[in-house]
């Protein structure tokens, strides 16, 4: 190739998109890398995107973005062996102006970054990253493709969870197993009418599900409305596998929660139509890798920002990308300086905004619930259990069932652990 381009971004995914709107937009020549045959050809997700986010890279992007659903019901499901307690909230307001939304990787990559076409981005498919290239030791001047080498004034890595060239660049250590989820997804058919009908949606409306408890591995599953399809899946932690040394997990815990007599109704009559299975990188914010060097940025899934606890991946993926597209363009209209120092604001942008603000306020969630595990174990068992006590009518007062109710809780989890378990949610959420 040997061209040279301002911008060199690797990976078309949401962040490289974004970035490359950014950067293209304020007239610096930018060239986007993709692996794929097209953007999207080997992405996967589970399928939920926030409006908001999008929106501000893309102002009114519902006219033309392909989306499935929008999403008017948030639920929980929390599953014991053979029942479910579901905390949900549906809410015409989200009807009207829609909060997130359903997609398919695939489409939606495929037109964002056609976005990042029109902005002006030059976009090379079909072109692996290999490498990054030093102009002198510390010093960033572009990377080597399967295609040739690509100069830049900066560069943005964009490349995914697994990302190689951060990794080359000395930004990106090996990730430990604890930091890293493995998540499976299953893709079902079912005609349009069923799904209005079996999640009680009309036209482009959509719920989207999370789905835990009823094991006594710690897992989170997803359950998603497309417009003639389910997205269904489940995520859990690669340490977890280990130590159990079930790394067929994902997909046991997907098997069992299909046959789950909650969730087999929802399903049913449906046709396989896809498998994917996909890292996610859920170290935050103590595990974040440096995010920027002389010459060079990451973002998103690359730079490990993904806020594990509200499934935001894409949307973070997307402003860590705008973000460090704005710092490359920044960096030029202050005289050219590429230099760590200049590529710095890359960083304080990402304080200012919710995605730094969020991964930091809950910083201690993750490991918090990771040892303490009954909380997607136990304590979803006991609600089912409490709630079937409190639905049961055996002719008896209802202060009995409450005294049996009060007992069980003690006898399982005990008085102070209780305490101790509501005053550290209050502390690591709440407060
Ligand atoms: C099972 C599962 C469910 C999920 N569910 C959700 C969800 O519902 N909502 C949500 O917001 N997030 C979800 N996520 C997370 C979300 O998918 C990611 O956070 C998001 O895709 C990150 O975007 P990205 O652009 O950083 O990386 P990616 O989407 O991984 O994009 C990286 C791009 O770089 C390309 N690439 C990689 N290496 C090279 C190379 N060397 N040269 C050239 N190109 C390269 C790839 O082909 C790809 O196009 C889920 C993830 C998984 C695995």
């Amino acid at each position: 190739m040997g061209e040279k381009f301002e911008v060199v971004i690797i990976g078309a995914g949401p962040a490289g998109a974004a970035a490359a709107i950014t950067t293209a937009k304020a007239g610096m020549s930018t060239l986007m890398v993709e692996r794929g045959d097209f953007s999207g050809a080997k992405n996967m997700f589970g399928g939920l995107v926030f409006t908001k986010p999008t929106a501000e890279i893309i102002p009114e992007f519902w006219k033309t973005a392909p989306i499935e659903r929008r999403i008017i019901e948030h639920k929980y499901w929390l599953l014991s062996e053979g029942s479910h307690v579901e905390i949900s909230h549906r809410n015409q307001k989200f009807a009207k102006s829609f909060n997130s939304f359903t997609a398919y990787r695939a489409r939606f990559d495929k037109w964002f970054a056609s976005q990042a076409e029109s902005a002006g981005t030059t976009l090379l498919t079909r072109t692996t990253a290999t490498g990054v290239l030093w102009d002198s030791p510390g010093q960033i001047s572009g990377i080597s493709t399967d295609r040739g080498d690509v100069k830049a004034d900066v560069v943005i890595a964009c490349d995914g969870a697994n990302s190689l060239i951060a990794k080359g660049a000395g930004l990106h250590e090996e990730w430990k197993p604890e930091d890293i989820a493995i998540g499976v997804k299953e893709t079902y058919s079912l005609p349009k009418e069923k799904i209005e009908d079996r999640f009680n949606v009309r036209g482009d409306e959509g719920v989207a599900m999370m789905i835990y408890g009823g094991r006594q591995e710690e897992y989170a599953g997803f359950l998603y409305t497309n417009k003639d399809t389910i997205s269904f899946g489940v995520g859990a932690i690669m340490s977890d596998l280990a130590k159990t040394k079930s790394y067929n997990m994902p997909m046991q815990l997907l098997e069992w929660m299909k046959q789950h007599p909650s969730i087999q109704p929802l399903l049913e009559g449906s046709s396989l139509r896809e498998y994917t299975a996909h890292l996610i990188p859920e170290g935050g914010y103590y595990r974040l890798p440096p995010l920027y060097t002389n010459g060079m940025m990451v973002a998103g899934d690359a730079a490990m920002l993904v806020n594990a606890l509200n499934w935001e991946g894409t949307n973070f993926a997307m402003f860590s990308g705008k973000y460090a597209g704005q710092t490359a363009v920044d960096a030029k209209k202050s005289g050219g300086n590429y230099s760590a120092a200049n590529l710095s604001k890359y960083r304080t942008y990402l304080e200012n905004s919710f995605v730094l603000k969020d991964l930091k306020k809950f910083r201690d969630v993750p490991h918090y619930i990771a040892s303490h595990k009954y909380f997607l174990t136990l304590y979803p068992e006991l609600l089912n259990d409490l709630m079937y006590k409190f639905f049961d009518v055996d002719g008896r007062p209802k202060q009995e069932h409450l005294a049996e109710m009060k007992k069980e809780i003690y006898t399982r989890r005990g008085r102070v652990g209780v305490v101790r378990d509501g005053i550290g949610i209050y502390r690591k959420v709440l407060s």
